[in-house]
């Protein structure tokens, strides 16, 4: 499929080729002419597979469609769970609308002065992008206008729902009510509290699942080294970033403790690297950041937290110095490699206690990981042995490789509807058609939000 083939202008035919993309990725396939005609949109896809594109395109093409009527407020709103993921939002927003004149987009986020987002409040701003704490405050003191916002973007909602963001997002989302469509993004869709949150946030929406973390992974490589103590992880680690094909790497802490304590071992050690905190100054953060992704440092180590929304896309190795409390956190860390079509490696240290969780880890992406090991730091106590019963039965059962955890329920089939589509008029956007249908949706849904 061609981007052409959309019913996309030619504006943004002409951003899309400025940036270089040859061809839709696949949920850009499945979302654009849907969310073209309409609907609410429920995708499971998580970061690096074009989602950003796959719900800003369609709110560009709304936009133009629809001119503004009120200067000063605005229309599309787009709600992520971090500081990094509104700014890098908003960048490729200002990108792919680089031919659309007079387009304003901002954000609202933590950590910024408020002064400095006065313009965004105050100013003519089509697309606001926002994180939920900071957008709640300007909404309860009246400082932000939600109500001629027509669409609403939920980006990695699963993140936000983790981050505790729910009840603001409910908040938001209820008094977005005049809103015309809603698209829900998330990496994934299992979990009964999202499914339930989607429910109340969406109308009918079209559900896809594209490129699911679990089948993300598979171009990533992905290793054990067995460590004795805490001491010999550490030097595992060095001799790991010492090591010259280890080009570029993400280094996960569990706690920010241990993060502090890790950061000043390495700096002693003579290490050169950035480190992100969950709570840290917004400009700290965003020189760390600058500085690994323009090659300063190649050494990032952070929380899970704090490494939220990075899309930095020629990390070559994620090094899991501590395991994640949950195997769909594992999978999330990992994806940071191997990002737009480049090859990754993943690279766990492994304690004696870390075992469990890592046979986890193994029924839930359904991989296993080679074990190595470094000349001169091989572990002295015998290597734990890993129960792989469970993968094989299911193997054995001629199933795809993947799966949930035990006592999961299995993954829920992809379903999309089929539709019927006006072929004749292909590349031309029947304007008057969409207005009716939005229309008639409206005026059928009684100018409710879908939670009222
Ligand atoms: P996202 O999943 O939105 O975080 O996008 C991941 C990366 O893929 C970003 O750097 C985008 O610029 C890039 N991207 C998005 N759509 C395409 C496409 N159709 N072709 C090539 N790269 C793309």
């Amino acid at each position: 499929m061609e981007f052409c083939e959309f019913e996309l202008d030619e504006k943004l035919l002409r951003a899309v080729e400025a940036l270089g993309y040859k061809k839709p990725t696949k949920v850009q396939e499945s979302v654009i002419p849907e969310a073209l005609d309409g609907r609410d949109i429920l995708a499971e896809s998580p970061t690096g597979t074009g989602k950003t594109a796959a719900y800003l395109l369609p709110a560009l093409q709304h936009l133009i469609d629809f001119p503004s009527k009120k200067l000063g407020l605005a229309r599309v709103l787009v709600l992520v769970p971090t500081r990094e993921l509104a700014l890098q939002v908003a960048e490729q927003t200002r990108l792919l609308g680089q031919f659309m004149p007079g387009l304003s987009a901002g954000t609202l986020i933590g950590g910024v002065d408020h002064e400095e987002q006065l313009p965004v409040l105050t100013g003519k701003t089509d697309i606001v992008i926002a994180t939920p704490g900071r957008l709640i405050e300007y909404l309860r003191k009246e400082m932000f206008d939600i109500r001629a916002v027509e669409i609403l973007v939920l980006d990695e909602a699963d993140r936000m729902l983790d981050m505790g963001f729910i009840d603001n997002v409910r908040e938001i989302s209820r008094a977005a009510y005049r809103r015309d469509q809603t698209f829900l993004f998330s990496a994934t869709l299992e979990g009964g509290i999202l499914t339930k949150f989607a429910n109340t946030v969406l109308k009918d929406p079209v559900e896809f699942h594209v490129d699911s973390p679990r089948s993300e992974h598979k171009k990533i490589n992905q290793y054990n080294y067995h460590a004795d103590s805490l001491e010999h992880k550490i030097q595992l680690l060095e001799a790991l970033l010492r090591d010259k094909s280890v080009e570029k790497s993400l280094v996960f802490v569990k706690t920010r403790e241990g993060l502090q304590n890790l950061v000043s071992r390495l700096e002693r050690d003579g290490f050169v690297f950035s480190y992100l905190r969950g709570e840290m100054d917004q400009e700290k953060r965003l020189e760390g950041l600058r500085r690994f992704s323009d090659n300063t440092v190649r050494i990032l180590i952070a929380t899970d937290v704090a490494a939220r929304g990075i899309d930095i896309t020629d990390i070559t190795h994620v090094i899991n110095f501590d395991l994640p409390r949950t195997a769909d956190v594992y999978v999330h860390r990992i994806g940071r490699t191997a990002r737009a079509g480049r090859k990754g490696t993943a690279i766990n240290l492994v304690e004696a206690h870390d075992v469990p969780m890592l046979e986890k880890v193994q029924r839930y992406t359904g991989d296993s990981q080679d074990t190595r090991v470094i000349e001169g730091l091989r572990p002295k106590n015998k290597t734990p042995e890993f129960s792989r019963r469970k993968k094989k039965s299911r193997e054995g059962a001629g199933t795809e490789k993947r799966g949930g955890m035990a006592g999961e329920k299995p993954e829920r089939k992809p379903h999309s509807k089929e539709r019927l589509r006006d072929k004749k008029n292909k590349g031309k956007p029947d304007f008057a058609a969409k207005r009716a249908k939005k229309a008639l949706r409206k005026q059928e849904s009684g100018e409710v939000s879908p939670e009222t």
